[in-house]
């Protein structure tokens, strides 16, 4: 059988997969089983952050399995306390991390530290997390009840209860009370449709949620990582929320989840736990993802790259006027409005059949997330095929 056939006949059917099979990659170049070659825009979600087959991640990885993969965290872990360390000192907070193997289960260690700190004794038991409309959470069910889309929430119930939606950041402080616990929001909403958040309106946010005692929850699972050009898109809005959750990006393609949080006493021994998190795998990962990450910004290659890349999509997003309406984004977290839904569709297929891998994010929006390593060269030839992919449309 093929591997098509196969997964037809042994995958459960939850993706609309494209008609690729990719075999191979390096940095931002992708090889499909039948050898056609392709520029990869979309770093398989905002993953591979340090692009495909990064020689310095591999050798870490390798050298690392052929000593010990996994003990538990019933022991100490070396390089889980290393990447700890690494990524609390890149965020300059003053916090400590747990790791998980997701963004939802990042998510989920997050609503588990709001809704113990809001279970407090004599007083009103805080529970309510506002979200925003048109966010994304994750998967599980508490994270799919946490995504304020009411089309994900047809089926799966009874959910928890608790969560309430904002149409968006100024109705936040109409939907406080004394229950809410915790607001949690994405500063860049990335499935949502790549729509940043006005940056005075999330430091009212801050300073609101400080004053009424509500935690501010930010999820960086897909901004965080210097996907926006600062290790966290926390850095770009000038804000110290209380609870960050990371993932997609910092293991570079190494399942793992973060939840960072300065209140280091909420949650005691027994309250949280994961088998796989933080093994010596996935951290060994992280811990040079981030060496390499930091090494790209501190020398001035990643917002180089940053705006390289933001010319070549603003004079392609001015040569095709007629498709596209609007640029979005920051940083490497990129997108352009399109004039509708078929449209997209046709940009993200001819742009497949003609080497260029891109995304959709929302109903209308052409997303790109490139590795943060990607090179002039892959921009070029990416956007050169792009070109053609888009001028018979
Ligand atoms: C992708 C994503 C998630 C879910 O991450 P998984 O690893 O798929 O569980 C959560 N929040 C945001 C903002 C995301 O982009």
């Amino acid at each position: 059988m093929t591997i098509q056939e196969l997964d037809k006949k042994y995958v459960l059917p939850t993706y609309a997969r494209a008609d690729v099979e990719f075999v191979s990659g390096k940095n931002a170049r992708l090889e499909d089983s039948d050898g056609k070659r392709y520029i990869d825009f979309t770093s398989g979600i905002g993953v591979v952050s340090v692009g495909h087959a990064n020689e310095r991640v591999n050798s870490v990885i390798t050298k690392q399995i052929s000593n010990i993969t996994h003990t538990s965290n019933l022991y100490h872990i070396a390089p889980q306390a290393k990447a700890a360390q690494k990524i609390v000192e890149a965020s300059g907070y003053d916090m400590q991390c747990f790791f998980g193997n997701s963004g939802a289960e990042a998510n989920e260690g997050a609503i588990k530290i709001a809704r113990k700190w809001g279970e407090r004794d004599g007083e009103v038991k805080k529970y309510k997390i506002i979200t925003l409309q048109h966010s994304f959470h994750g998967r599980t069910i508490t994270t799919v009840k946490a995504t304020g889309q009411e089309s994900m929430h047809n089926y799966f119930g009874p959910f928890p209860d608790g969560f309430v939606y904002a149409d968006n950041i100024e109705h936040i402080e109409s939907l406080l009370d004394d229950h809410t616990c915790a607001v949690m929001i994405e500063l860049v909403q990335g499935e949502g449709g790549v729509q940043p958040q006005d940056k005075q309106a999330v430091q009212n946010l801050e300073k609101l949620l400080k004053t009424k005692d509500v935690l501010f929850i930010v999820d960086e699972v897909q901004t965080g990582g210097y996907r926006t050009g600062e290790f966290l898109a926390c850095g770009v809005y000038d804000i110290s929320p209380d609870i960050i959750t990371l993932a997609k990006g910092i293991g570079g393609g190494v399942p793992v989840g973060v939840v960072m949080t300065s209140l280091k006493n909420v949650l005691s021994a027994g309250d949280h736990g994961s088998t796989f998190g933080g093994n010596f795998l996935s951290t060994a990962a992280v811990c040079e993802v981030m060496d390499i990450l930091k090494e790209h910004k501190n020398s001035g290659d990643l917002d180089k790259t940053i705006k390289y890349f933001n010319v070549e999509l603003e004079k392609f997003f001015s040569s095709h006027r007629n498709l596209f309406t609007q640029k979005v984004g920051i940083g490497l977290m990129c997108g352009l409005r399109v004039k509708d839904a078929d449209t997209l569709s046709a940009v993200i297929k001819n742009a497949k059949d003609n080497g260029v891998m891109v995304l959709k994010a929302g109903r209308n929006t052409l997303r790109f997330l490139p590795p943060l390593t990607i090179t002039k060269e892959e921009i070029d030839e990416g956007f050169k095929s792009l070109n053609s992919a888009v001028s018979a449309l």
